[in-house]
């Protein structure tokens, strides 16, 4: 099964942290961008054919809520006339809080999205305004009851922990709150410090301090403690669902399957190949369905994709499926990057069993320091 991804690149205030394809103070844009989508959609079909059968279709950004939703219903509605979409594929918006209404969310829900995604990120007021979000704690509540109240019985809450000033005590205060609320899905990302960021510029000159890395390795704890107890499972390093609402869409990814990318600096993956499209929206909307249309393509050496298999698989709590390795490649995991197995076994950061190798619950907090090692 693949699975389908739309890029919406708009936002309504460029976060503090941010370093995603999005943009504030492009309304004007909306329109014409929705034509762009709609026009690639049309001409790039023809190219992937043989796509088979799309699982997952979701729309991130950015901001998709900030759209009009008929607009995200004419997207969906272009998609399924024209790949084969299974009748019960996950169908999935980001929306940000103070973008939503009820009228809004039943509209979406009607057009067919069955999964919303909510950037909470932090239920404390102070916190939000030193991210740069938009939106108050309450007005993320709100949209979430909204949400149910519009029929969304699959709703993923994003948060963000680590952020300069946060104590355990307020993070696990949040976290509890939001959890409160019964979301099939949680996302619980520590903060990054992305280059080029007004975060970074506020860390570098000193204005603000990242809590130090055991403050970080404690809410993580916490946060994996706490919702395995509360039935989710930690079905990827930062990712917990309830039984059967793992987020199908991730897990193309992370199970290095294929998918498409429309939209603004999407990228695909078709078998061995990546493309991405330009990341600009006003070059995008200016050159979709033009023969100025030319996704950058990367082939992928084998080597690539060896090693993409294993960072992606240990990003899952399962781990990476040795027999599947082997018959994918016609050579052991071993073979190929034995010493670096064994510099990991020996450091306690994974481990191997029945047929898998995983994180280590040590492992799990410096997973980056894991897949540098197959780079
Ligand atoms: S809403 Fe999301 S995509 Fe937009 S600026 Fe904030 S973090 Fe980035």
């Amino acid at each position: 099964m693949s699975a389908i991804y739309v890029h919406i690149p708009f936002c309504k205030q460029k976060c503090k942290y941010c370093d995603f394809n999005s943009y504030a103070g492009l309304a004007a844009f909306h329109q014409p961008y929705v034509n762009a989508l709609l026009t690639e959609i049309a001409s790039q079909a023809d190219c992937y054919g043989a796509f088979g059968t799309v699982g997952s279709i979701y729309i991130g950004g950015g901001t998709p809520t900030l759209l009009e939703p008929s607009y995200i219903a004419s997207i969906i509605t272009s998609l399924k006339g024209r790949f084969a979409i299974t009748p019960d594929a996950e169908i999935s918006i980001e929306a940000n809080p103070e973008t939503v209404t009820y009228e809004k969310l039943a509209v979406l829900r009607e057009s067919g999205v069955n999964r919303l995604s909510i950037g909470f990120q932090s239920l404390d007021d102070d916190l939000l305004t030193l991210l740069g979000r938009k939106h108050s704690a309450q007005q993320a509540v709100d949209a979430f009851n909204a949400a149910r109240r519009a029929g969304f019985d699959n709703i993923n809450i994003d948060l963000i922990f680590g952020v300069p000033g946060q104590m355990l005590a307020n993070w696990a205060l949040n976290f509890e709150q939001a959890a409160a609320l019964e979301p099939e899905h949680l996302s619980c990302y520590g903060l990054t410090v992305e280059p080029g960021t007004a975060l970074e510029c506020e860390i570098t000159t000193g204005a603000l301090a990242m809590p130090d890395e055991d403050m970080q390795a404690d809410m993580f704890a916490y946060t994996m403690e706490s919702l395995e107890e509360s039935g989710y499972g930690h079905y990827e390093i930062s990712n917990y669902a309830k039984p059967g609402k793992e987020c199908r869409h991730n897990l193309v990814y992370w199970d290095n399957r294929d998918y498409i990318g429309f939209g603004a600096g999407a990228h695909s993956r078709i078998g061995n190949k990546r493309f991405a499209n330009t990341a600009k929206p006003t070059d995008y909307i200016e050159t979709a369905g033009t023969d100025l249309f030319k996704p950058e393509e990367i082939e992928l050496s084998i080597d690539d994709e060896m090693s993409e298999m294993l960072f992606l698989g240990f990003r899952k709590m399962e781990g990476v499926n040795l027999e599947a390795f082997a018959s994918r490649f016609g050579c052991s995991v071993q073979d190929i990057y034995g010493a670096q197995i064994e510099g990991l076994l020996d450091d306690g950061l994974i481990e191997s069993k029945n047929g898998l190798l995983r994180l280590t619950p040590r492992g799990i907090f410096i997973g980056n320091e894991v897949f540098s090692r197959f780079v």
